[in-house]
């Protein structure tokens, strides 16, 4: 029997804030007390520090093969250690299915990487990209039995992945009829197509150009056109990645009508905003990500939606290219698209500095309190994804993941630094103020200051519910 004692912390989840201690025994928080003793368990001073519940991030790319050999550079094994020095303990990332495949034989071949190799625990999200009768005939049964509850599909990326309005509404109708949710990546594919069709003929081939193909009125035009179609399916829907203030304000509309529409946005939506593509030379190709960084407005609008729960989760997409082809390898590399924007693998890395910033620039910055934190980094997450109550929260019986964050000690944002394999960071320099201590997974310390304790494999999937998605 493994018992772990955490003495003296500042206990903090979305409703929660006290002084106490916690005992972990076998993986779960066993007790939690204003003193508790325990003669022979390990014992950890949390005085000065929050200990919060581990993050559960659910927008994650970890090896993700993006067609043609190109990979995103994460390997489950150094992208869970990134999470994990960043204070998650649980990610969410996608199977996808090629066309013609079935998409439980992804999610087979997704599950064998993962386990082998991740060191927090996993769960994913079905990717549709051929939604035929013989898919969806599946859908009932991973939404039931896989612990798949969420099937993402994409508006974008048209050939590729893109999938047609018709084709969300069949899976809409079947996923929902089994309780389970369907994601959007919401852009208008078509139209953006033209655009860069447009731009690369007019000879416009620099990494601008991604900002200037993909404009915030056709993401606001997908969001406002999926949401209308999920209302007729009458199912919950949820935005992946939401980044311009025209789609906020579709969900917003649509959730004053007490439609269940949600959705997340990511650090780098609050944080950066386009003019970061005005860098000179290829350098701004770092910051291709989709959608591209956005107005500064916009930044405002996304802050007001978290505040106000318009914006239910902040996730991280984390979706890495190495900025040099030398580490990893062209494949996965920005260099791809030096000569043609539309040849840059789009995705950005971050999982490893949620927490930090969004704690210094939301709750130190005093726009959102520190419950909100919780919510928006663990427990919404878990919860509306079917992980809840066994993550996202402390409480008798929840599984023990924990992370010891101290609120005042500073520290700087480098890919220097930071675990993953990518070899920049968008925030590169950026001083923060919040600091992920100790992170325990199931009890077990993993992270304990600068050094790794985790072994490689021993994460675990995690069936996901189909009935927690309302928050
Ligand atoms: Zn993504």
């Amino acid at each position: 029997m493994r018992r772990t004692l955490i003495k003296g912390g500042r206990i903090v989840t979305a409703v929660d804030d006290y002084v106490g201690d916690l005992l972990l025994e076998d993986g779960r928080i066993e007790a939690i007390g204003r003193t508790l003793d325990a003669d022979d368990a390990e014992v950890h001073d949390a005085a000065g520090l929050l200990v919060m519940p581990g993050g559960v991030d659910v927008h994650v790319h970890m090896e993700t093969p993006m067609g043609d050999g190109v990979e995103t550079c994460d390997s489950f094994e150094t992208g869970t250690i990134s999470a994990a020095f960043g204070g998650t303990t649980t990610i969410v990332d996608f199977a996808q299915q090629f066309r013609g495949e079935s998409p439980k034989t992804a999610l087979d071949r997704r599950l064998a990487s993962a386990e082998a190799q991740c060191v927090i625990d996993f769960g994913f999200h079905s990717i549709l990209t051929d939604v035929n009768p013989s898919a969806l005939a599946e859908l009932p049964d991973l939404v039931n039995n896989d612990g798949v509850s969420s099937i993402k599909l994409y508006m974008a990326y048209p050939d590729v992945l893109m999938v047609d309005d018709a084709d969300i509404y069949r899976t809409m109708r079947k996923v929902g009829d089994h309780g389970g949710m369907v994601n959007l990546h919401a852009e208008n594919g078509v139209v953006i197509q033209a655009m860069i069709e447009e731009a690369l003929e007019a000879g416009n081939t620099s990494p601008k150009y991604h900002q200037l193909t993909r404009p915030q009125l056709m993401e606001g035009e997908a969001t406002h056109r999926v949401i209308r179609i999920a209302e007729l399916a009458e199912v919950p829907v949820y935005i992946v990645h939401l980044s311009a203030k025209e789609a906020l304000d579709a969900v917003v509309e649509a959730r004053d009508r007490g439609i269940p529409a949600f959705a997340e946005t990511c650090p780098h939506y609050l944080f950066l905003d386009k003019s970061e593509y005005d860098r000179p030379g290829f350098d701004a190709a770092k910051f291709v990500m989709t959608p591209p960084l956005r107005d500064h407005d916009c930044q405002q609008a996304l802050w007001r939606g978290l505040k106000f729960d318009d914006l239910q989760i902040v996730s991280t997409d984390h979706c890495p290219f190495c900025f040099n082809e030398k580490a990893h390898g062209l494949l996965k590399s920005k260099q791809l698209g030096k000569d043609d924007f539309s040849k840059i693998p789009n995705g950005a890395p971050g999982v490893e500095f949620r927490l930090p910033l969004l704690f210094d620039g939301g709750v130190r910055e005093g726009r959102i309190n520190l419950n909100r934190f919780v919510q928006l980094i663990a427990t919404a997450p878990a919860k509306m994804f079917g992980l809840f109550p066994r993550k996202g929260t402390i409480a008798v019986g929840s599984d023990a993941d924990i992370v010891l964050f101290d609120p005042q000690e500073k520290h700087i944002l480098s890919a220097d630094t930071h675990h993953s394999n990518v070899d920049y960071s968008l925030f590169e320099g950026r001083e923060v103020t919040g600091r992920v201590k100790k992170v325990f997974s199931r009890g077990e310390l993993i992270v304990d200051g600068e050094e790794w304790l985790g072994k490689t494999g021993r994460g675990r999937f995690q069936k996901r519910s189909a009935s927690g998605r309302i928050l």
